[in-house]
């Protein structure tokens, strides 16, 4: 009988299932390398169905008041001149006139780690060693809080997931790997601007994005820069370097924002890639979220991704009763066809068209709407 199961990470996944294994009786434990809840971060959002799950837990209109309050989206040349503006969406967060969410990253999984029930036990600044199934239970030996047993261990830690690397194999297998990382980090408004987003295109349709964070007195500015997997992740000097390399020809206010990367505190280069496996689940070890089937930002998808595979996996295992072998596979039958749908949008913003307003509104619209709602969830009520 499965009681004690075992979190590793507490961004958006972790939190989401912890919460709803608590609600169905079991006892979750969330570990997360991170020394305390989470820091900085991009603008993600949430959608369709991933909504009725937080309005399910208490949680949606915490969510909404802390959302991004954005007004707009304008596309700069070169010469800083607009060359088209909306105030009806943004190209991160869709269109104003619908449901959805945009959140930055950290407001949200604070939110879901405030909203835990007390006696959930979470280790911060920790991380899993070793782990050993032995049919009946598993030992998990931590890197500072000593070996312990689960009934079960679920990795949602992220795109580098520590557990799919120590039960399922190494990220070369699983990963695929657009060769571009995003580098966003947070720089003061010398813009002056107020809840708008700004993407940036050269001659050569290069550039990146820039928007404000709520309040207005930051921005958050994102550069792209080819990367592989093969490329050795260097420290975070040898990083800001080589953004600096292959984006200091960009032109406008490029070596500017340069020069903020470097003063920024919460500066990070994230390869964007896709997770595609065989088998989500192995022994007493499952994986969600990005650890699982990460869509990438390419898609918008990731969060919601993560808190629909966090609910599916919750109710699987209520449902069986905790005999997590016919868990499991209910849980992967179910979700298999929405991550797949959702994993295939990236497709179609990868497309050289991405940045025609009419593309956007007759292609990716349509489909990203479909997507975000291709799931029937029971037993939310
Ligand atoms: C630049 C960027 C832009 C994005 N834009 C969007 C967007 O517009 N819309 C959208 O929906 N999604 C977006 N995403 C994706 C989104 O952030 C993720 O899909 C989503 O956060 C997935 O949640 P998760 O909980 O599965 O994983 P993550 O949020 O990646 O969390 C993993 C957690 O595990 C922890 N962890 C890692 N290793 C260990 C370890 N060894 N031990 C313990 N803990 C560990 C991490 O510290 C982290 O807290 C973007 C991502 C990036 C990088």
């Amino acid at each position: 009988m499965v009681k004690s199961v075992l979190i590793s990470g507490a961004s958006v996944a972790g939190p989401t299932l912890a919460w709803w294994l608590h609600r169905h009786g079991f006892t979750p434990t969330l570990v997360e390398r991170m020394p305390g809840p989470a820091r900085g971060g991009h603008a993600v959002d949430v959608r369709g169905v991933a909504l009725e799950i937080l309005d399910a837990m208490g949680v949606l209109e915490a969510v909404r008041e802390s959302r991004m309050q954005m007004k707009g989206v304008s596309i700069i040349g070169e010469d800083g001149s607009e060359t088209w503006r909306s105030e009806e969406m943004t190209i991160s967060g869709g269109r104003f006139d619908n449901k959805d969410i945009e959140i930055l990253r950290d407001r949200l999984s604070r939110l879901l780690v405030a909203d835990l029930p007390e006696d959930i036990e979470i280790l911060y600044g920790d991380s899993i060693e070793t782990l050993t199934d032995d049919g009946d239970s598993v030992a998990v030996e931590f890197a500072k809080n000593g070996t312990r047993q689960f009934d079960l261990v679920i990795g949602a830690d992220g795109l580098r997931s520590n557990t799919r690397n120590l039960v399922f194999g190494p990220d070369r297998e699983f990963l695929h790997s657009f060769d571009i990382a995003l580098a966003p980090f947070s720089a003061p408004n010398t813009l002056g601007l107020k809840d708008w987003q700004i993407s940036y295109r050269n001659a050569r349709n290069d550039g990146y994005m820039i928007y404000t964070a709520p309040g207005n007195e930051e921005l958050r500015v994102c550069f792209q820069v080819p990367l592989t997997l093969d490329d050795g992740v260097p420290d975070r000097a040898g990083q800001m370097a080589l953004v600096r390399e292959r984006c200091g020809d960009l032109g406008w206010q490029t070596s500017h924002f340069l020069d903020a990367m470097e003063a920024a505190p919460d500066f990070y280069l994230g390869l964007i890639a896709q997770v595609k496996m065989p088998h989500w689940t192995k022994g007493r070890t499952a994986l969600v979220g990005d650890a699982g089937y990460c869509p990438s930002p390419f898609t918008g998808q990731g969060t919601s991704l993560a808190v629909v595979g966090a609910y599916v996996l919750a109710h699987e295992l209520a449902r069986s009763r905790g005999d997590h072998v016919s868990a499991f596979a209910r849980y992967e039958a179910k979700l298999r066809p929405f991550v797949a749908q959702n994993q295939a949008i990236a497709e179609l913003t990868r497309d050289e068209r991405f940045n025609d307003p009419e593309f956007y509104t007759s292609v990716i619209e349509p489909a990203m709407d479909q997507a975000k709602g291709a799931i029937e969830l029971k037993g939310l009520s």
